[in-house]
Formats: C-alpha cells, sequence, structure tokens
C-alpha cells in the first residue's frame, strides 16, 4: 500500500469472486498449515474449497440482478457497495441489511460465521458513533476510524478480526505475560506509524481476509496501555504470520462424504504480528485502556457486529430444523407423537430466535447521530440463548438419528465397489429412499451434528461472541431491571409485620 487508504490489490467498487480470489492468491500472505508456508491459499487443498465459497458470495452481492437486495449507494462515490456496511437509518434499512446477510448466510446454511459481513458490522458500529472515538482528545483518531471504514466500504474489503490475546496465563494482566510482548501491542513508535508485535487468537477466516482488525475486546488493566490499540492490518502485511488450525476441509475425504466441512471450513488461526509496521492513519484507538472497551459497547459495534451473527443463527437454526424433520421422515418414525414432539422442541427454538431477532430490529432506536440500533436487551437475551440451545439441539438430532448416522458406508468410493455396492444399495436404503440419498442425508447430519467439524462449531456457537459467562454479564448490563425491582418493592410495601395491608 502507498496512500493510507488505497490498496494496489483492491480494484475500487464492488468485486466479483475473481476478483476478491485473484486480490488473495498470490499477493505474499504468509499461511502456515500441516508445517508447510502455503503460496497460494486458494489453490491449496486446505483452503481451496473454502475460497471458492467466499468467492460465490462476493458474486452475489455484486451480481447487478441483487443489486436492491445486496446493495446501497455509497455516499461518498456514488457507487453500489454492499448493505453489510450500511449505516441504517430506519428500521426499514435495517430489514434491509438482514436481507442481504442472511442471502449470504443462506450460501453456507449459517455454517460460516466470519464471512465479510461479521466484522463489516463492527466498523459500521465504529463509523456511526465517531465521537466515542474522539473523546479526551482523540479527535485524529476518530477521523481515523470513519476513514477507514470508507476505504473498506468502497474497497469492498474483507476484514477479519483478532481481538482476543492468546490464553498463555490468563491470570496476569497484557503487560505481567513473559515477556511482556506476547500478547500482540505496540513495541515501537516512529513518525510515521507504530511497530506490532506479539499474537492474538483466534483469526476466523484471517486466512481468507484482504485485512485483519487488531484489538482487544479482552479486559484490560493499568500498565496495559501498550496493547490498548485498535487498528488494520493487511493480511499480506511483513510481519504477519497466520498459523491456520488443521483444514477440516483439507481432511474431508469428499464433498459427498464431509458437505460441510469441505466447503465451509472457514478455519481459526493464530495470528502474529512479528514486528508489524501499521502506520497513524490505520490506528483508531491508540493507548487507552477505557476506549479500547469502550469502542465495543460504547458505539453500537458489539451490537452491528453480532446482529449479524444472529441472523446468520437463524439460517442455520432452520436448517437443523429442517435436517431433523427430513432424517425422521426417511426413517418412518415422523408420524408418531412423541417424534413430532422432539421436532416441534428443535422448531421452537428457531421460532423463539427469530422472535428476538426480529424484536430487536422491530424496536430497534437511533443514536445521536440518526443511526438505528437494533434493542440491547433483546439482542443480548439471543445471545445467552445461542450458547445454551445450540448443544441442546445437536443433542436432539443425534437422539433423532439414532445409529444411522454412523452405520454409513466409509467412503462414496464403496458405491464403485461392486460387491460393497451392493450390499450398500440393499441394506442402507428406506422406503422411496435409494441408499444413495439416504447416505446423503446422513452424511450431511453427521457433518452438522457430530463431525470434527461439527464439533468446532459446537465450540464456535458457546464462544464466538465471548466465555459464556461474559455473554451473560454482558446481557445484565443491558436489562432493565426498573419492573422488575419496582414490583419487589410494591410487593414488600404492600403489607408489614402487624397484618396490615
Ligand atoms: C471457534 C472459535 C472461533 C473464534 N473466532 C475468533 C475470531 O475470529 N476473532 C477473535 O478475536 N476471537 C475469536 N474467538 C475467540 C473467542 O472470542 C474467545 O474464545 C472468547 O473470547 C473466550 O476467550 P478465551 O477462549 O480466552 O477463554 P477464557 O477467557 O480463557 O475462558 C475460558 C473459560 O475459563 C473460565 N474462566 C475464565 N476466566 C474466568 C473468570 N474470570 N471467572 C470465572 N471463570 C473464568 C470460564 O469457564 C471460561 O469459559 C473464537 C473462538 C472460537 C472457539
Amino acid at each position: 500500500m502507498s496512500e493510507p487508504y488505497t490498496d494496489e490489490r483492491l480494484p475500487g467498487g464492488l468485486r466479483t469472486g475473481q476478483q476478491y480470489l485473484d486480490a488473495i492468491a498470490k499477493d505474499g500472505r504468509r499461511v502456515f498449515v500441516d508445517g508447510d508456508e502455503v503460496g497460494d491459499v486458494t489453490a491449496h487443498p486446505a483452503f481451496a474449497e473454502t475460497a471458492r465459497t467466499m468467492a460465490s458470495l462476493f458474486d452475489i452481492s455484486s451480481d447487478p440482478a441483487n443489486r436492491d437486495l445486496m446493495t446501497y449507494t455509497s455516499p461518498t462515490t456514488g457507487k453500489p457497495v454492499n448493505r453489510i456496511w450500511q449505516l441504517p437509518t430506519s428500521v426499514d434499512e435495517l430489514r434491509q441489511r438482514r436481507g442481504a446477510i442472511q442471502r449470504w448466510a443462506e450460501e453456507s446454511f449459517g455454517f460460516m460465521g466470519r464471512t465479510p459481513d461479521h466484522v463489516a458490522g463492527f466498523f459500521a458500529g465504529y463509523a456511526a458513533a465517531p465521537e466515542v472515538l474522539a473523546r479526551d482528545g482523540n479527535e485524529k483518531f476518530a477521523d481515523n476510524a470513519v476513514k477507514i471504514y470508507e476505504f473498506l466500504r468502497d474497497n469492498d474489503v474483507y476484514i477479519a478480526y483478532t481481538i482476543v490475546p492468546p490464553q498463555i496465563d490468563r491470570s496476569k494482566p497484557a503487560h505481567q505475560q513473559n515477556p511482556p510482548d506476547l500478547y500482540a501491542g505496540v513495541v515501537e513508535e516512529r513518525d510515521d506509524g507504530v511497530i506490532i508485535k506479539g499474537a492474538q487468537m483466534l483469526g476466523t477466516g484471517a486466512v481468507f481476509a484482504d485485512y485483519i482488525h487488531l484489538s482487544s475486546i479482552h479486559p484490560l488493566r493499568p500498565g496495559d496501555e501498550n496493547h490498548a490499540v485498535s487498528l488494520i492490518v493487511p493480511a499480506n502485511a511483513p510481519g504477519v504470520k497466520i498459523h491456520s488450525r488443521r483444514s477440516y476441509s483439507g481432511a474431508a475425504s469428499s464433498i459427498f462424504d464431509y458437505p460441510l466441512a469441505s466447503r465451509f471450513d472457514e478455519t481459526d488461526a493464530l495470528v502474529v504480528y512479528d514486528n508489524v509496521f501499521v502506520p497513524w492513519e490505520h490506528i483508531f484507538v491508540y493507548k487507552d485502556t477505557e476506549l479500547c472497551r469502550d469502542q465495543w459497547f460504547e458505539t453500537p459495534a458489539h451490537i452491528l457486529g453480532n446482529n449479524q451473527a444472529q441472523i446468520r443463527f437463524v439460517t442455520k437454526l432452520k436448517f437443523l430444523t429442517g435436517l431433523a424433520k427430513r432424517i425422521t421422515e426417511m426413517n418412518g418414525v415422523w408420524p408418531i407423537p412423541p417424534v413430532q414432539g422432539s421436532i416441534a422442541e428443535i422448531a421452537v427454538q428457531s421460532a423463539m430466535y427469530e422472535g428476538l431477532l426480529e424484536a430487536q430490529i422491530a424496536n430497534a432506536k437511533p443514536n445521536a447521530n440518526g443511526i438505528y440500533i437494533p434493542d440491547a436487551q433483546t439482542h443480548y437475551a439471543a445471545m445467552v440463548l445461542q450458547s445454551k440451545i445450540y448443544p441442546e439441539l445437536l443433542n436432539m438430532i443425534r437422539d433423532l438419528a439414532g445409529g444411522g448416522m454412523i452405520q454409513l458406508p466409509s467412503s462414496v468410493a464403496d458405491f464403485d465397489n461392486p460387491e460393497a455396492g451392493e450390499d450398500i444399495r440393499r441394506y442402507v436404503q428406506s422406503p422411496d429412499v435409494p441408499a444413495e440419498d439416504r447416505v446423503k442425508l446422513l452424511k450431511l447430519a453427521w457433518d452438522a451434528v457430530g463431525s470434527e467439524f461439527a464439533g468446532r462449531h459446537d465450540q464456535y456457537e458457546k464462544f464466538y461472541a465471548g466465555a459464556p459467562f461474559i455473554v451473560k454479564q454482558r446481557f445484565l448490563w443491558n436489562f432493565d431491571f426498573e419492573t422488575p425491582d419496582r414490583l419487589i418493592d410494591k410487593a414488600l410495601s404492600g403489607y408489614d409485620m402487624t397484618g396490615r395491608r
């Protein structure tokens, strides 16, 4: 990058899938997996299928046929830009934003959480309340936040984030880690910017992103100022190293055998910042522990970002409901009342969760700048519920599916073996459901509830917005205790020890 708000990888405006792939293919990013350094993530077996899925999202948003659904007009360039960046000025615009996010979520059936729309919501949140970032003489940094947002929006950038330090030793604050530059932070200040050193987790999607947002949502204490920053870094910046976890996509024997893992493994990664230079223009919180905390919760960043997560989750819930229904229909147990009771329990969770999503949008209120923000109480109630119900739903589907998900051919290749194929076609079928279709559905089900990919999703839904006890605390901050307190006071004042009423 030469100028702070330009990037030679980006053509400007909406990108097609191919333009997105071209940008990340050979841009010099350093990605490590299975002992190798990957040259081109779009071609490597660990990442190629997911890169293709990501590209399909760009094709959807850049397709002129989807202009109204997926885009609005950039106030800066006058060109169409993705609705994921929209600063909604009404409930209707929040709904339009939901429509675009939902369209994308349906491409992965809700199994990709950190597609470009997630972190886009955070940046829209910063731009929706720059006065928070401008506090205490930080106007210049707040100005940077708005310019960064406009740059990301107008260039159709995919930005991931690393905002949690590696666990290492949670009993100590950032600056008391040994050595003190383990958690990513500023190690040197220069006239033109700063040098960042240390690591941060758990960069979901970082392998595929154009940029990474580095900050800390983990509580920081006095003394942690070097870590109290918020900034953006190109994924190919010198010094950035992306250490991917095991690729479930690469390990998948075929799409038929692992239909979700093979195509929707967005990967998670330890991101190491090894003396990375960041120009001042890319920094919008600097050495300020209070602002570093307040950027998430005093601006609408956390709510707008996680509103995307909840829109995606509704899609996943509907997918799981359909899966449960289809399995029981195939096994001939659908008409049995207790089975229908179980399906109803799954569908109720889906309906209830969607109700919370709709309520937070319907009850959205404008902030001081006229930007509509989903209702916080309902939003955080949904977030608490999410980590609770997801494992319950997986369990219910396991319960309904029984051993069928396990008693499956080892791979699609077994169909081609004359003897194995004949046995499978004879014994792994259901009325009106040939073996190929039965195996296809049950392998899909296993990838959703039982495979390594599915286990990661269980962990993801529990932790993606923070440890469950933290999420519950956030809900409590936003719960309106006025009526509960009033009712208790009314009850206590309605009688005394003499029996007077
Ligand atoms: C699949 C997945 C994807 C993720 N993607 C991203 C990403 O893209 N970007 C990103 O920045 N982060 C990401 N995260 C990280 C996520 O934000 C963190 O996992 C989350 O914030 C919790 O932090 P932690 O994992 O360090 O858990 P910890 O804070 O170490 O907590 C783990 C457990 O320890 C216990 N515990 C810890 N502290 C206390 C305490 N004070 N009191 C009582 N109990 C305590 C609790 O049981 C808690 O559940 C992802 C996580 C997962 C699992």
